[in-house]
């Protein structure tokens, strides 16, 4: 599912996309500037490594994602939340699955065994 930032507004628009086992859910409102507020839920499972044995198990996720889009380059002030950079004036919600799925299985996990 893409988006064109230019068409989202102030009313927040929907979004559901999906991976093989993980589900994102949320919004996208306009912010302010070039500023795109991206408000999802991040919930289903990843297969990923522990990283004190190295066994695959699976880490089951429900998360709050919250990050701002910019539509181009961002060279405004320091804001809370992170910014990501646009470049073709489209929020690609399947990539950005995709990459907050690789961005959790980059953290530090431990499997049951080890906990
Ligand atoms: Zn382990």
């Amino acid at each position: 599912m893409k988006v064109t930032l230019r068409k989202v507004g102030k009313t927040p628009l929907d979004f559901d996309v999906k991976s093989d086992e993980m589900t994102f859910k949320g919004y996208l409102q306009y912010h302010s500037g070039k500023l795109i507020l991206l408000h999802a839920d991040l919930s289903g499972s990843v297969n990923t490594e522990c990283s004190k044995c190295g066994e695959e198990f699976k880490l089951s996720l429900d998360e709050k994602v919250e990050f701002f889009i910019s539509d181009g380059i961002y060279e405004g002030d320091d804001i809370d939340l992170d910014v990501v950079e646009s470049f073709d004036s489209l929020a690609d919600l399947d990539e950005l699955l995709i990459s907050e799925i690789e961005l959790i299985k980059s953290d530090y996990h431990s499997c049951k065994n080890c906990n």
